[in-house]
């Protein structure tokens, strides 16, 4: 990418870390099957194996709990669609989420989120009463934090709930990972996803992380890899580069504070120059890379487009994963007006965002959103 462009997308995907580019390299070469016994195939097993350790390390879990898949989305629709009869979800979850559960043979329960994008713990115990005593098979996905808002949702709290209820429970943890300590066994969730891509590893990678001793058919049959429950050569190469961004994003775990800096200037100094802007989900915990800002008289497209011309990488809602025009459903599902929905764009940060970064976009911001612009079209 040219050194004069301002990336600030991580949620929609993150740079490659050296590291990760480095494993890669690596393991392009490594030559052997990692099923097969001699030296070559073990020392592709080796490269496999390291990389389920970080990857288990990141979220708290053990390896043998994590297998590995072609992303969040091939994790989600794996768990969504294994048999459930009843599905509580709520409307902020991902597409990936949403899109396996109305596929699915069940009934699908709304969870509401409330104004600031959190579900309401009352709501929640509301949901799961009634369908106490049904007798049915009932997942309840709640994802860990939200890609549009970076609102962190109380999936401990939540699962605890559930369990109680015999429900299982699942979490979208691909945009919490590397964010946020995660402690899978704490969570209490059944199952969690993740994708090596907005870690800083490559496209086309994630894990299911499952808990002992869960029952859920085999994802694709056919040999032996991933214990059975995903058949298929392993992609060596994205693995070795979804284990070193692991590694690499928990080691600097301990640098949030200093990009919660960052993204609090970037609101605060965004705020100032577009007096009617807002942030969305100010109000609750959120993710420190991620700030949702709205103008509201303005369409999130045009922002994005200036921005773009501007030399700024940002996105548009829910149409960062593709290219569609409209309003975000999450933002709609937390019950925003249109005309705020309509205007809302997400910024964020990540591993390579320097405050240069920040400065670039707060000077495209004050040029197409501040005053200037507005007294412009005025005169
Ligand atoms: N869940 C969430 C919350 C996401 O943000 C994304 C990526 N946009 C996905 C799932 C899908 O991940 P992948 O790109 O690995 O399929």
């Amino acid at each position: 990418m040219s050194s004069t462009r301002t990336y600030l997308d991580h949620n929609a995907t993150a740079p490659l870390r050296p590291e990760a580019r480095a494993a890669m390299l690596a393991a392009l070469d490594a030559v052997g099957n990692p099923s097969s016994v001699h030296a070559e195939g073990r020392r592709a097993r080796h490269i496999v194996e390291e990389a389920r350790e970080h990857v288990a390390n990141l979220v708290g879990a053990r390896p043998a709990q994590v297998v590995f898949t072609s992303g969040a989305t091939e994790a989600n629709a794996w768990v969504l669609s294994a048999g459930w009869n009843v599905i509580l979800a709520g409307g902020i979850e991902h597409d990936s989420v949403l899109a396996p559960a109305r596929n699915a043979r069940a009934d699908v329960v709304e969870l509401p989120a409330r104004g600031d994008g959190s579900v309401a713990l009352a709501a929640v115990s509301e949901a799961l009463e009634r369908q106490a005593g049904r007798g049915a098979r009932a997942l309840l996905a709640l994802q860990l934090a939200n890609n549009e808002t970076g609102v962190v949702q109380p999936v401990a709290d939540v699962a605890a709930l559930a369990r109680a209820h015999g429900v299982a429970v699942h979490t979208d943890a691909v945009q919490a990972a590397g964010r946020l300590p995660i402690d899978f066994a704490g969570l209490g969730a059944d199952t969690l996803s993740l994708s090596a891509h907005k870690l800083g590893g490559p496209k086309g990678c994630g894990a299911l992380v499952l808990r002992d001793g869960l029952e859920i058919a085999p994802l694709i049959p056919g040999g032996g890899q991933e214990r059975r429950r995903r058949a298929g050569t392993e992609n060596v190469a994205g693995i070795a580069g979804f284990g070193a961004a692991a590694a690499a994003a928990r080691r600097d775990l301990a640098l949030m504070g200093g990009l919660a800096a960052l993204r609090d200037r970037l609101e605060r100094e965004a705020l100032a120059a577009a007096p009617d802007a807002l942030v969305i989900g100010a109000g609750a915990q959120r993710l420190a890379n991620t700030t949702c800002l709205a103008l509201p008289g303005q369409t999130a497209e045009t922002l994005v487009i200036r921005l773009d011309l501007a030399g700024i990488a940002v996105s548009a809602g829910a149409a960062c994963s593709s290219g569609k025009v409209g309003a975000s459903t999450v933002l709609a599902a937390m019950g925003l007006p249109e005309e705020v929905a309509r205007s809302a764009i997400r910024v964020s940060l990540g591993w390579s965002t320097t405050a240069g970064d920040v400065d670039a976009f707060l000077a495209a911001w004050a040029a197409i959103a501040g005053g200037r612009v507005r007294q412009r079209a005025v005169a």
